[in-house]
């Protein structure tokens, strides 16, 4: 069994999609992907920090979904990080409304001690300088090192970022991040420059239109799996990222034909975390229900097909 270290916000989210409105609720990047991660029954930690304002509910249910909390720092006169966005119609692209870093302005995170042996570490979307301090405390070399971040980081700290790049093996980005970071308009050519900018794999999320994973010249595609109802896509990155980081954790395999499997186990999860706001749809979310999604998501993908 693999241990798994992640950094990320752990937030208050506000959201507004064409289906209403919440106030604060849980959120933040580490938050969605310890939660997928939690389904692959692996050692997880996740790294961040909160202020006084953070319920002790919300850090007893990351408890108990296994995840050890002894790395998310309370700053018990400080504030949580908040982010605010609401959803175009199409609910594929959104406005950040507000992001208030709070405490995480002047985050030093500490990784426990017992987890400095991890196989894999897991970047959550943060400010790239933070990220790269997670790497130093490594003792041993990670067997796999994966990083996502988003255009906040890029318009505020970009070369920062590019020194953090040039030390993962896999990053998993959206396709108008990967426009952003490249400069170009096709995804082959963006992941092209992304590799040559240090990852050996990249992961091109597409929202409702799947993920592209890019290793050297081969390409696996996975669709996302079409839904009746998607209510709220937050989290939906974090997620997928969550659900591949678990899975190369708990088979401990890197090669790029169990990462495809990764991928799969990613839509999956993320398919989920859309159909109600937040965290919600995920925080009740059977190992049952994952299974028969999955065979939905085989059947989806599967054909036979006799080439003359
Ligand atoms: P996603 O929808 O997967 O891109 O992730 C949404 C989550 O990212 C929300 O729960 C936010 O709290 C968190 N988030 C938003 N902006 C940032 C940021 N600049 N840095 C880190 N996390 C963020």
């Amino acid at each position: 069994m693999g241990k798994l270290v992640i950094v990320g916000t752990v937030a208050f989210d506000a959201i507004e999609t064409p289906f209403g409105k919440t106030d604060k609720i849980l959120g933040g990047a580490a938050t969605f992907i310890g939660l997928a991660a939690s389904h692959f029954n692996i050692d997880t930690t996740a790294v961040s920090i909160v202020g006084g304002d953070f319920p002790q509910e919300y850090l007893d249910l990351l408890s108990e979904k296994k995840i050890d909390t002894s790395g998310i720092e309370i700053v018990k006169d400080g504030k949580t990080f908040f982010w605010s966005g609401r959803y175009h119609n199409d609910m594929n692209s959104r406005d950040t409304l507000v992001t208030e870093l709070n405490t995480l302005a002047d985050f030093n995170p500490v990784v426990p001690e017992n987890y400095r042996d991890a196989e894999i570490v897991m970047l959550g979307n943060l400010h790239p300088i933070v990220q790269s301090s997670v790497l130093d405390q490594m003792t041993t070399k990670p067997k796999l090192v994966i990083l996502d971040t988003m255009n906040f980081w890029m318009d505020s700290a970009l070369e920062d970022l590019h020194n953090v790049i040039k030390r993962v093996d896999v990053i998993t980005i959206n396709d108008e991040e990967a426009r952003q970071l490249t400069g170009e308009y096709s995804l082959v050519v963006a992941a092209r420059k992304i590799h040559a900018m240090g990852p050996e794999y990249v992961v091109i999320k597409k929202g409702e239109h799947g993920a592209l994973l890019f290793h050297n010249d081969h390409v696996f595609y996975a669709p996302a799996l079409p839904l009746e109802e998607v209510f709220d896509p937050t989290g939906a990155g974090d997620t997928f990222a969550g659900g591949f980081a678990g899975y190369i954790a708990k088979t401990g395999d890197t090669s790029f034909d169990n990462m495809k499997k990764a991928v799969i186990y990613g839509s999956t999860l993320a398919s989920f975390c859309v159909e109600k706001f937040g965290t919600e749809r995920m925080i009740d979310l059977s190992s049952e229900e994952v299974h028969k999604r999955l065979l939905q998501f085989k059947q989806l993908t599967q054909f036979d097909i006799e080439l003359t």
